[in-house]
């Protein structure tokens, strides 16, 4: 069946394929396999230039050795080896085109979404344990290598902890969707962030019923702009997980939530580990005690656990999505000698996402790694320099950067450089919570009827809710030799608006993303 599909022109991404596909993909099948290995991106134009493809990157899970087939067309987009340093390589991601009617067959050796998921929540086998030597079990215990019982090297490779490979290798694979279309249609796709944002920083504290929350709350009014809009990201915000009893009123927590501050709950299990019970009982019997507390605040929906409590693979994600919890920020780049003060994405991404169990079962709960924190000792103004500027600059390591600056006190130095930084670099700086309003406009929104006809690309944008403005529609500036010249909206006479930018290494038109037909003329 899946032949026939690719030899009428259809198109194949395989991900650890069984052998039977072997013949389709152009390959032929060593002995063995490797294990939690590495892979590099070819650098090859189109699919492989932009992205980082002259370094080795990781990849989770297991992938088999196999090699392209004398004679088949297969090309290698990405080599597999055993370590960061070994002599052996094998394809890692290949692509055949087959027969005459542009149908194309490609293959990952390995599982990449099985990859991607356990780069960014840590080892499935450590689950449980307490690694690091500090009770209770964390988040970090997942990738902490250096256990004095068990030592191992760390689950991602602290020489690429500035790369988000997990990002760059679903961007591989974006890359070859697109480029495997080209020969039916070119495709649209919606950036990141609003507008054409490139990286935000989510400031968020826990408040152990200190109260820090209301000065802190009030510094961050006075450095915004006069007359900013919430909506538009333009004033500087923040998240407060505070214990229930936190000495905040009701009506300054109301004022608070009005003027777009997010006031939630700090989870506390007692600084024990959130099993599956443990956590129940600290939600159901919290999220009570707060609402009656601050009856005036809406439902908590991002949380941090206090002591960012864990446990197992990923049941506090689920515990907390019974409890209408849907973004979570207990991923912490912490302790101190896990981090040696070096900035970087320990979960190997800058993108929120949602869960998965380890058996790959989405939880509608999403991912924000909490990157900088006052607890590890960090110089602030390097970390947070360092992750802008691989944001914003040539290496396009996009990210969504959160932040723990605790607000037990008003003033926090680490809070003053993370805010100064963002401003400098017209960063916007908003709560977990606007950030999840946007993620939730982003994923709804979809592109239907998409055709390609005569250098005219067309179709359809729907379900854009108004909740968080700017999305960005973005096309290929160039099809097949074409240039693109006018964008029209509802059969408008009058094109709209766009303006160009490369991202990984393919120059997009970007235009406002709204509800509506579009028909887009390429000359
Ligand atoms: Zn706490």
């Amino acid at each position: 069946m899946l032949t026939t599909w690719v030899t009428a022109g259809g198109n194949l991404i395989a991900m650890r394929p069984d052998p039977k596909l072997a013949g389709l993909l152009g390959i032929t099948y060593a002995s063995g396999t490797i294990t939690n290995g590495y892979m590099k991106v070819a650098p090859t134009a189109p699919v492989g230039t932009g992205l980082v493809n002259n370094t080795r990157l990781q990849f989770h899970g297991t992938a088999d050795k196999f090699r392209l087939a004398a004679g088949s067309g297969a090309v290698n987009l990405g080599y597999l080896y055993s370590a960061a340093a070994s002599t052996d390589s094998f394809p890692g991601v290949t692509l055949r085109p087959v027969g005459t009617a542009g149908g194309q067959a490609a293959a990952f050796a390995y599982g990449l979404s099985r990859s991607v998921v356990l780069t960014r929540q840590g080892n499935p086998a450590w689950a449980g344990q307490d690694r690091d030597g500090n009770a209770p079990v964390r988040s970090d215990d997942l990738f902490y290598g250096n256990s004095v019982n068990d030592p191992k090297p760390d689950w991602n490779d602290f020489s690429l902890i500035q790369i988000p490979q997990a990002d760059e290798q679903q961007r591989l694979l974006r890359k070859m969707i697109a480029h495997m279309a080209l020969d039916r249609k070119p495709l649209p796709s919606f950036w990141y962030l609003p507008r054409k944002l490139k990286a935000v920083v989510v400031m968020t504290g826990d408040d152990h019923a200190h109260n820090g929350t209301d000065p802190r709350f009030r510094q961050y009014m006075a450095l915004s702009p006069v007359n900013c809009s919430v909506e538009k990201w333009e004033c500087i915000r923040g998240t407060s997980y505070v214990f229930y009893d936190t000495p905040l009123a009701d009506v300054d927590a109301a004022s608070f939530n009005a003027k777009g501050f997010e006031v939630a709950l700090h989870v506390n299990t007692g600084c024990a580990t959130a099993t599956q019970p443990l956590m129940e009982e600290a939600l159901s019997k919290q999220l009570p005690e707060f609402k009656k507390n601050f009856p005036s605040l809406p439902a908590p929906t991002t949380n941090r656990n206090h002591c960012i409590a864990w446990a197992n693979y990923a049941s506090p994600a689920v515990d907390q999505r019974k409890y209408g919890i849907r973004l979570d920020t207990n991923y912490y780049y912490w302790p101190e000698k896990f981090v040696q003060d070096r900035p970087g994405l320990f979960t190997g991404s800058g993108m929120p996402m949602r869960f998965a169990h380890s058996d790959g079962t989405k939880i509608d709960v999403y991912q924000a790694a909490t990157q900088l924190t006052d607890e590890a000792n960090i110089d602030y103004t390097k970390h947070i320099t360092t992750l802008l500027d691989n944001a914003l600059g040539a290496k396009g390591f996009y990210a969504v950067i959160t932040a723990n600056m605790h607000t037990d006190q008003g003033a926090s130095v680490g809070s003053d450089a993370i805010v100064q930084a963002a401003i400098a670099r017209k960063v916007p700086v908003i709560t977990a919570k606007q950030l999840l309003d946007w993620l939730d406009v982003r994923n709804k929104a979809r592109f239907s009827a998409i055709q390609w006809k005569g250098g005219v690309m067309s179709f359809q944008i729907a379900d854009v809710s108004s909740t968080v403005p700017g999305l960005q529609a973005m096309v290929p500036s160039t099809v097949n030799g074409l240039t693109i010249s006018t964008i029209k909206r509802n059969g408008g006479a009058t094109p709209i608006a766009f303006s160009t930018m490369v991202v990984k290494g393919v120059s997009y038109a970007f235009f406002a993303g709204l509800n509506g037909s579009y028909e887009i003329q390429y000359k």
